[in-house]
């Protein structure tokens, strides 16, 4: 394979990270030493293989109950953005399903706004999405779509769908996302990881989805690939979230089609606890396993920043800053 010569440093490259799930932003030494403090058992946070949607599951699980305290969401958060920032991310959202910790917390609202406070003192610019889950029913989604709302001048920035998008039908749940829509929050449900093209599409036309958790399947249907394209639908691309459960080797991952066909990648770490990998770990793998040149690695981040739902005033900066850093010859 004829692969490009590294040249810049992929550290530099200004970034938005947009897709991040809270419990998945955990240290593994933070979860290690929250599970000993709080008395969870956690398996291994890397075991080979997750292999299968449940046994992911069952460790995320296990490690959402490590998450007992205020303090410990701040921390997980603080660490995220640091971790992010020192990997040249200026912009992070992150998505949170508040169903989960309502118990631990006191109410979905309680939870969310133990959220929205540790976002608000991390060291970078943090936004908020609040998911519901594919598998909880529609009228939940609506529940929560309307407590997103209620936070939408406060630190909530979307809303979306998360877990394993099979099974349901799509439509069932626009309802909620008209409710985030008329916050001005934008869309973001998981598509496209076991479910083809046709539910993507169904996500953008009934949805009204303004970005794609994952979204790969869409590859093999160049009208679901125009569609995207024509309204500047972001995909949110994490490539180490593919391999352990079949959907693609780290060189196959179709960053490349998604590029070709105009359609905005945001390349994001998904479960960084669980996959191992940071961000600009996933931009090295593109580099790498994929052969991205580093000018389509700055379309790659510059398309996370102008599909992230940063201010206008810093998505100009950013995106500045991006073609600095490709104008800088090698280093
Ligand atoms: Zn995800």
């Amino acid at each position: 394979m004829n692969l490009p010569t590294p040249s810049r440093d992929l550290r530099g490259l200004p970034k938005a990270q947009l897709h991040l799930h809270l419990t998945g932003a955990m240290r593994p030494a933070t979860l290690l030493e929250l599970a000993g403090r709080h008395r969870v058992t956690v398996p291994p946070p890397l075991a080979d293989g997750a292999g299968t949607w449940a046994a992911f599951q069952d460790r995320y699980d296990a490690s959402r109950a490590t998450l007992r305290t205020p303090a410990d969401i701040a921390r997980v958060i603080a660490e995220a953005a640091a971790d992010d920032a020192a990997d040249g991310c200026r912009w992070m959202e992150i998505q949170v399903d508040p169903t989960s910790y309502a118990p631990v917390f006191g109410g979905l609202e309680a939870a969310l706004e133990v959220v929205l406070a540790g976002a608000a003192a991390a060291p970078i610019p943090v936004g908020v999405l609040v998911a519901s889950s594919w598998q909880r029913p529609p009228s939940h989604a609506v529940t929560l779509a309307r407590l997103a709302a209620r936070y939408a001048a406060h630190g909530v920035v979307g809303f979306g769908l998360s877990n394993d998008e099979r099974g349901v039908e799509v439509a069932d749940f626009a309802p909620a996302f008209r409710v985030t829509a008329d916050a001005g929050l934008l869309g973001a449900p998981h598509s496209g990881f076991y479910t083809p093209a046709s539910h993507v599409r169904s996500c953008v036309e009934s949805l009204e989805a303004a970005r794609i958790g994952h979204g790969t399947s869409a590859v093999a249907d160049p009208r679901v690939l125009s569609l995207l394209a024509e309204r500047q639908v972001g995909v949110e691309i994490c490539p180490t979230s593919y391999p352990p459960f079949g959907v693609h080797e780290l060189s196959t991952v179709p960053v490349r089609a998604f590029l070709s066909a105009g359609v905005p990648v945001a390349l994001s770490t998904d479960d960084p606890l669980l996959f191992g990998v940071g961000l600009a770990g996933q931009y090295e793998i593109c580099r790498n396993s994929l052969g991205l040149t580093d000018t389509e690695l700055a379309t790659v981040a510059a398309g996370g920043i102008r599909t992230s739902a940063a201010p206008e005033p810093l998505k100009k900066t950013l995106l500045a800053e991006v073609d600095e850093w490709l104008s800088f010859a090698s280093k």
